[in-house]
């Protein structure tokens, strides 16, 4: 009984084109794989600045094994804290302007402590529709009320935060959202979050790094600066390591220490990745040419696609997401591209809305401009033959 019911959901996923497949990578992350001896360009990762395994990384980590070992031992609350934690931090902290930070294990974690302490049963959180699911779990865990405007909605935002008496609210938004690619309006928000006196996390997962001076994240892209902005990042994207942070004032930062179970409760994040991860800042830092090649796929990309059936969403960022629409077909889209060695995602509900499957192509800095047309040239021809 207990197997027949989860027989019959399998087979639904199956049968609705919703089964997921990993596929398995043998070497190395990066745009040039081999998978079951073939050789393939992927457009798969958010590894957008090429730096995943980058020599100077590996060196990081060989170099943090020695120092620290491999495992931190325990939670950082209890012994698992260590000198590499928390030069990251402040180096963190630094680069995105906010007076501290505070690293979590990953980004998910990171989301789910921010909401739950900073809102509870008797707060209220306003999300955007197409916010990450760790924004969305997290406000489940929290038991706080959410309620979500239509994507980059400024004025159902307006008119939401103005019906609400409540007053601890909390404006949850990605800043680069993760399937469409397209930037908050943070400004915007933050004049809405100061009218009616709310915090506003935001999830820069894919602009840290990519956006800004230097990758300094959306903060520096948009030029805003509040203290009521808490700044989350992850560092598994473009920093090419793991882990995520939280960045804002310092009683925010002490009470997410003393508080937030996803930070207390779990083991800390072997030293020797935050070792890695202050190289990986001096990379992010000093490689401006990283971020300019890549902005120039990005150009390339837009111009040299024409389609007709199938439309690219406007996006500014690596990811440049292409709507086909019907499951099926986008999982047929993807099975084709592979065939001609280039691999990409195909993203399904529930990861976008129903009917919006979509291919999501995503650029690194370590494409070439031929990567990028040959993909182009790839979908020109499977549009008018799929
Ligand atoms: C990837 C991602 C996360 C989760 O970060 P992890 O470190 O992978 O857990 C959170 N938010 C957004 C927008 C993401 O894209």
């Amino acid at each position: 009984m207990l197997f027949t019911h989860l027989r019959d959901q399998l087979q639904r996923l199956e049968s609705e084109g919703l089964l997921r497949v990993r596929k398995m990578m043998a070497g190395p992350h990066d745009s040039h794989v081999k998978l079951d001896g073939r050789d393939f360009v992927s457009f798969c990762s958010n590894d957008y600045l090429g730096l995943a395994s980058h020599p100077a990384l590996v060196a990081a980590v060989r170099e943090g094994a020695e120092l620290y070992g491999v495992g931190a031992g325990a939670s950082h609350l209890v012994s698992g804290h260590n000198i590499a934690h928390h030069s990251v931090e402040e180096k963190l902290a630094k680069f995105v302007g906010q007076p501290q930070a505070l690293l979590f294990s990953t980004g998910y974690m990171a989301n789910l402590g921010v909401v739950t302490v900073l809102s509870g049963r008797d707060g209220v959180l306003f999300g955007d529709r197409l916010n990450h699911a760790s924004l969305n779990d997290a406000a489940l865990l929290s038991r706080a009320k959410l309620r979500r405007y239509p994507h980059l909605d400024i004025q159902a935002l307006a008119k939401l935060l103005a019906a609400s008496p409540n007053n601890r609210k909390l404006v949850l938004s990605d800043a680069v959202f993760s399937m469409d690619g397209d930037i908050a309006p943070v400004p915007e928000l933050l004049a809405l979050c100061e009218r009616h006196n709310a915090w506003l996390l935001l999830d820069d997962a894919h602009g840290f790094g990519v956006l800004g001076a230097q990758g300094r994240g959306v903060l520096s892209h948009c030029n805003v600066s509040s203290p009521r902005i808490i700044y989350m990042a992850t560092l598994g994207k473009a920093a090419g390591v793991f882990g995520a942070f939280v960045a804002g004032e310092k009683e925010i930062v002490e009470t997410l220490m003393q508080r937030s179970r996803s930070y207390i409760y779990t083991t800390a994040t072997p030293p020797l990745l935050a070792h890695a991860l202050l190289k990986s800042l001096d990379l992010i830092c000093a490689e401006d040419l990283r971020r300019t090649h890549l902005a120039n796929l990005i150009a390339r990309f837009n111009n040299c696609l024409r389609l007709e059936r199938w439309r690219l969403l406007p996006s500014q960022t690596p990811i440049q997401p292409l709507i086909i629409g019907e499951n099926r077909m986008a999982l047929k889209v993807g099975a084709a591209l592979a065939e001609m060695g280039i691999l990409v995602p195909a993203i399904r509900p529930p990861s976008v809305p129903p009917g919006t499957a979509r291919l999501r192509i995503s650029l690194s800095a370590t494409h070439t401009a031929e990567d990028v047309e040959r993909l182009a040239n790839a979908l020109h021809e499977l549009e008018r033959t799929v």
